[in-house]
């Protein structure tokens, strides 16, 4: 049986006022109201509890954001509703935490897990584009894969990765999963300290030619460990790794979600790498 991401809804929600609250503002929600009716919220054949927060808004740590129509900011980050086509038409919505405005642009004022690849001294050759016109995404091979949610770190084949610190990390990094995802892939647990309040980021390392040997879940590895060796699994012939960052949404267990479901919206959110990736 595929095991369940579950959302579990902590006990004890106090019900805040909103009413000093500024237009967009983030809000507390309140309990989740008792599910007596049929089943509206159903993910991977579960019924899940009733969302707190509206369909407009992102629930990040008790706080509803505001997401299309506001633009709330908690802990600095913005949680913002896009919106894509995919290749059969359909219109596909996602929430995704873009870059925060205080921080730079530049993809070079930021430490990677490998790298410069490039003439320069430049790391990236594809950013993170999820915070752009769905027109102005990238389309992959076929338009089998629309929009990009991490940066692309071109290298020689075999190059190493290695474990990078976020900003505010707390202890080390952890293996969440040694496998196939994004070809093969190497997916760290990051608990980051944000303004008093802790999180947990998934960082995703693809396209490997293989991970490091020994490699196991649940093994911390101290920042600057090898992971793993740039590759072009699962991007036949074009050599770089893909890396890529999400929060974890709030109460989700990621060691019981079935790892081909890490990067499913109810699980986790795909954040700027550049609002977690530490300055050079
Ligand atoms: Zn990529």
């Amino acid at each position: 049986m595929r095991a369940l991401p579950l959302l579990l809804v902590p006990l004890g929600w106090l019900q805040v006022p909103d009413t000093a609250r500024a237009p967009g503002a983030p809000r507390a929600h309140g309990a989740a109201p008792r599910a007596e009716a049929p089943c509206a919220h159903a993910f991977a054949g579960e019924c899940l509890p009733e969302p707190r927060c509206g369909t407009d808004e992102l629930d990040l740590d008790g706080l509803c954001v505001p997401t299309a129509s506001g633009s709330g900011e908690v802990e600095g980050a913005v949680a913002e509703t896009n919106a894509h086509i995919d290749r059969l038409g359909h219109r596909v919505v996602y929430e995704h935490l873009p870059r925060r405005q205080d921080l730079p642009t530049d993809y070079d004022r930021y430490v990677y897990p490998t790298g410069p690849g490039l003439s320069g001294g430049h790391f990236v050759s594809s950013g993170y584009d999820l915070d752009r016109p769905d027109a102005l995404q990238r389309r992959g091979e076929s338009l089998s894969a629309v929009g990009h949610g991490g940066v692309d770190l071109p290298e020689a084949r075999g190059a190493l990765v290695r474990v990078v610190a976020l900003r505010g990390e707390v202890g080390d990094p952890a293996v969440l999963y040694v496998g196939h995802l994004f070809g093969n892939t190497v997916v760290l647990r990051h608990t980051v300290r944000e303004r008093g309040r802790l999180r947990v980021y998934l960082a995703l390392h693809g396209h490997l030619e293989r991970p490091a040997p020994g490699l196991v879940a649940g093994q911390a590895l101290e920042p600057g460990t090898v992971l793993g060796f740039v590759g072009d699994s699962g991007a036949l012939g074009v050599v770089h790794l893909h890396y890529e960052t999400r929060l974890l949404r709030p109460g989700v267990d990621p060691t019981r979600v079935d790892p081909g479901r890490l990067t499913d919206q109810a699980v986790s959110v795909p954040c700027d790498p550049r609002n977690v990736l530490p300055l050079r």
